[in-house]
């Protein structure tokens, strides 16, 4: 068992509804020592890859696709969720509908922060169906940039997203799959990776 899939284990909480809780060191209180985990573990991963740029979507992917962008001495990009006035000029957007949230978000970066140079990890925080970086990849093409891959803390593998965006090419790793999770029993079975 991993660092991470320890962490779930001692501090997660199921939800009906198949939710996952990890406001105790991701969500909300930010475990900074597990974030400094997974971002290293994320760079292991994708060494030998020439990485230019990390791209999350606000809030909760901030915190890993920031170590992480540390280590590897590159910017980290944040696509919003709320037109401001603090984003003028073009914007890349995409829309991806939250099955969790049951709400649509309209998400975009300024465009003059992706460019076609650009080799983009994408770092989220959860996998359930995809929609959440299925957006974000369709922002880093708009820009003409190439996806290296994408970065995920926990992927929920029994939701149609890894299979989705895998099977569009894309190279997925997430540090913890979850592969069943039973509310009623308060039990979590993570598939074995390697
Ligand atoms: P997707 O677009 O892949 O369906 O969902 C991705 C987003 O939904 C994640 O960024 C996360 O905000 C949220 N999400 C999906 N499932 C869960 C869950 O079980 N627990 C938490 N905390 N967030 C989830």
């Amino acid at each position: 068992m991993n660092f991470l899939e320890s962490k779930i284990l001692s501090d997660g909480v199921l939800k009906e509804g198949n939710i996952l809780k990890v406001n105790g060191f991701l969500n909300h209180l930010i475990d900074v020592d597990i974030a400094d985990q997974m971002a290293a573990d994320f760079i292991r991963r994708f060494k030998g890859e020439h990485i230019t740029k990390i791209l999350t979507i606000e809030a909760s992917g901030i915190s890993i696709a920031m170590v992480t962008a540390f280590k590897l001495h590159v910017p980290m990009l944040f696509a919003k969720k709320t037109q401001s006035l603090n984003v003028d000029g073009e914007v890349y957007a995409a829309d991806a509908y939250s099955f969790t949230h049951k709400t649509n978000n309209h998400i975009f970066v300024s465009s003059k922060y992706l460019s076609p140079d650009d080799k983009v990890l994408i770092i989220d925080d959860f996998l359930a169906n995809g929609q959440a970086l299925k957006a974000l990849i369709n922002i880093v093409e708009q820009a003409g940039a190439k996806v290296v891959g994408c970065g995920i803390a926990i992927e929920k593998g029994f939701q149609e997203g890894g299979a989705l965006v895998r099977g569009l090419g894309y190279r997925v790793e997430s540090i913890a799959i979850i592969d069943e999770m039973d509310y009623a029993t308060q039990t979590i079975k993570f598939r074995e990776q390697n």
